[in-house]
């Protein structure tokens, strides 16, 4: 279709898919009465029908890693579970989510040795919030030290903070998914659009 005919889309992470049931799972965050997808799914009924394209998406969690880190925001929680649920059940890390309030805590499933953390923070101008959690995170000792693997998303400001931090922690870029999957007073049309100029850009 030409560009200006062609509908909004949105991108969902597949949270679970169930073949032999023929039940794909989408985790949306709703977020108030403002743009497409969170309204959509905040209304959904029984019968509503949502056109989907894709996947797309390369990461995977490595099976050969000494220590995970995920870090992310309730926009990349799908993703962050799926990932857990598919770790080895030898699997050491930490699981960082960064949430607005208590009542967005969810139960999830993770590896023995990885331990999640549901972290509360109400004043989302506070950008480095997750940065510092990565920060403070129990990171292996300089002797230890293996492999890494890190996967990181959620508002683009934070996770630009954290970029910051893994890169003060000298981990290898080809050890690192990560992304912004919103920004903050940006509509996704905008937020990709921004990604071609400077303010949307995650360092390297
Ligand atoms: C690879 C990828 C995977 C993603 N997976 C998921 C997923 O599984 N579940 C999920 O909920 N989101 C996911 N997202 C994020 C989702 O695409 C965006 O949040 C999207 O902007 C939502 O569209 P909308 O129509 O609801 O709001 P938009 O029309 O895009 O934006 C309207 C307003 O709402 C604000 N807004 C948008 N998202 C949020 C939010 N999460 N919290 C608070 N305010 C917000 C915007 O800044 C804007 O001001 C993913 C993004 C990417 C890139």
């Amino acid at each position: 279709m030409p560009a200006d005919q062609q509908p909004v889309t949105r991108t969902y992470t597949v949270r679970a898919i169930d073949r032999a049931a023929g039940q794909l799972t989408l985790d949306f965050v709703t977020h108030g009465d403002t743009g497409y997808a969170g309204p959509w799914a905040m209304a959904a009924q029984p019968g509503d029908v949502a056109v989907i394209r894709g996947p797309g998406g390369a990461y995977a969690p490595a099976a050969d890693v000494d220590w995970h880190l995920l870090a992310g925001d309730l926009s990349a929680m799908p993703a962050i579970a799926a990932a857990l649920e598919a770790l080895p059940s030898s699997a050491k890390g930490v699981a960082l989510l960064e949430v607005e309030s208590e009542a967005d805590v969810l139960d999830l499933t993770a590896p023995e040795g990885v331990e999640v953390s549901w972290l509360v923070n109400p004043d989302t101008d506070d950008v480095a919030f997750l940065a510092r959690a990565v920060d403070a995170a129990a990171w292996p000792t300089e002797a230890a030290k293996g492999a890494v693997q890190v996967f990181a998303h959620g508002e683009r400001e934070s996770i630009k903070a954290v970029r910051k931090v893994l890169k003060q922690r000298e981990v290898p870029r080809e050890a690192i998914s990560i992304s912004g999957y919103w920004a903050r007073g940006r509509t996704e049309d905008a937020f990709q659009a921004e990604k071609r100029t400077p303010v949307g850009k995650i360092e390297d």
